[in-house]
């Protein structure tokens, strides 16, 4: 079946044709691992595991790399150029350095990537194994008379590449919003407000720096992604994701450095998710009102369900993050995942073991709206058709599965909701276990109360306690 991306290149929707026959090449952008992913950037990977899962479903093969941006912001914080990041600030005061601190960050990441159930890429390569390859297109760039050294930074000049502002709108001639949207107070050295950093001097008091054929310095913000996408997927891609603040100005310059590099066309398609808001403002670190896929499940809820929450609404509008949002989303989830588990309805004399035969003209449905730009508002409509429908248990159940591979909500491992256990539970189970251990059992009936509270049981056995959620 065809398939149809929105592409904000062309701002338009287009039919998806690969560069290879079969294949597509995929590049993320990815999280900046010196401070806690929440679930807005969350929302943007799931979208771009959704791209690939709905590829993968139509039978392309996938190579996806996401970059890990682990250089450059760490000694300035975005608000106030002089100071700290206060998480930096108080992990080394704490005595952890710039490599503990990122390293911390990137397993998060994965781990609540993986709490998501997105497929891994094939590769999550961090910027700051790619200084060498950086430095290389740097040094092309200025030989080639793109970009320019002013003994303090090194610039790309924007002028020089005649495409500058296809993918946002913000030409040369709209120069007003440019420089609005690129004012950065240190950078007084540059020729044109419009061109921007590639490599920046640094000084020792710079906690991430390395030495270059211009001395001591820091790759500029967007040149990673070019060094890496370019190396590990060639010089022409197929899909580049990113969120909507992607779009101006990192992807407009990804494309500027890269293009005038390689003389080629970078991106075939260019997709971006809209933000996560929270009361109707963009869930941002810096706001201060972000959430994490650990406080979901504090609140005994499936990380799941966001995921969930997230397939209600297009990708590419705005979304408002609310609790109850999220816990309709895990009574969804609920169901179909009771579904899922629920016994064949066959009689008991026959085997559970013929072809799993599904309803073909849901799940035909279902993969032309996958296929139109990822509907999957319209997906779940028609998935709930389908359980309402009074097809058999058995065929709803296959179908159910197969829309999985795209939906990605774990349906087919649980034979109830895949529950984390909240930290707060977690706690009181291991003080109840030390309470045993010291034969205090009051105290340990005690607080086996507080946990069934919060809604889970404790049931002891020879491996030590096993937790579950109370009811569903
Ligand atoms: P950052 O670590 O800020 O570079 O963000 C990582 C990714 O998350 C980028 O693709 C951003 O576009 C995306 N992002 C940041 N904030 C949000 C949000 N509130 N909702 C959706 N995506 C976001
Ligand atoms: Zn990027």
């Amino acid at each position: 079946m065809d398939l149809y991306f929105y592409n904000t290149l062309t701002r338009q929707k287009e039919k998806f044709v690969p560069i290879d026959p079969g294949q597509v090449k995929m590049y993320t952008c990815g999280p900046t691992v010196y401070r806690d992913i929440h679930i807005g950037n969350l929302r943007t990977y799931i979208m771009a595991d959704l791209v690939r899962r709905v590829l993968e479903y139509n039978g392309y093969s996938v190579k996806k790399i996401q970059n890990i941006t682990d250089v450059g912001h760490m000694r300035r914080n975005e608000e106030n150029q002089e100071a700290f990041d206060p998480v930096i600030k108080s992990a080394l005061e704490r005595g952890k350095s710039p490599l503990e601190i990122t390293s911390s960050y990137t397993d998060q990441f994965l781990q609540d990537s993986r709490r998501l159930n997105i497929v891994d890429a094939d590769l999550y390569p961090k910027a700051s194994d790619h200084i060498p390859q950086i430095i290389q297109i740097v040094k092309d760039l200025l030989a080639k008379g793109i970009a320019y050294d002013t003994g303090e930074n090194i610039y790309f000049n924007v002028g020089q590449f005649a495409a500058y502002g296809r993918l946002s709108g913000n030409t040369l001639e709209k120069s007003e919003k440019l420089l609005e949207a690129v004012r950065v107070a240190s950078e007084t050295d540059k020729s044109d407000s419009a061109d921007f950093v590639l490599w920046k001097r640094v000084d020792q008091s710079y906690l991430m720096k390395w030495e270059s054929p211009w001395g001591l310095g820091t790759p500029g913000w967007h040149i990673e992604c070019t060094a890496m996408s370019i190396q590990y997927l060639g010089r022409h891609l197929d899909i580049h994701t990113g969120g909507e603040d992607n779009i101006f100005p990192h992807h407009e310059d990804e494309i500027a450095q890269s293009e005038a590099w390689t003389g080629e066309k970078f991106v075939n398609y260019w997709l971006h998710g809209g933000h996560l808001l929270t009361d109707g403002e963009k869930m941002a670190r810096r706001r201060g009102n972000v959430y994490l896929v650990q406080d979901i499940v504090d609140r005994g809820l499936s990380p799941l369900a966001f995921r969930y929450l997230t397939l209600t609404a297009g990708y590419r509008s705005k979304m408002n993050f609310t609790w109850e949002a999220l816990e309709g989303s895990q009574r969804a989830l609920d169901r179909l995942c009771a579904i899922a588990a629920s016994p064949p309805d066959l009689p008991a004399s026959s085997p559970d073991t013929g072809p799993l035969i599904g309803c073909a003209e849901f799940e035909e449905r279902f993969l032309k709206a996958v296929g139109d730009d990822l509907d999957l508002p319209k997906a779940l409509s028609i998935v709930w058709e389908l359980v309402k429908s009074d097809y058999p248990v058995r065929a709803k159940r296959a179908s159910l599965l197969r829309f999985d591979r795209v939906l990605g909500l774990g349906l087919d491992k649980s034979s109830i909701p895949v529950y984390q256990i909240p930290s707060e539970v977690a706690d009181l189970v291991k003080q109840r276990e030390e309470a045993r251990s010291e034969k205090n059992f009051d105290f340990s009936d005690t607080l086996r109360r507080k946990v069934e509270d919060l809604g889970f049981t404790i049931e002891d056995g020879p491996s030590g306690p096993k937790v579950h959620k109370k009811t569903l």
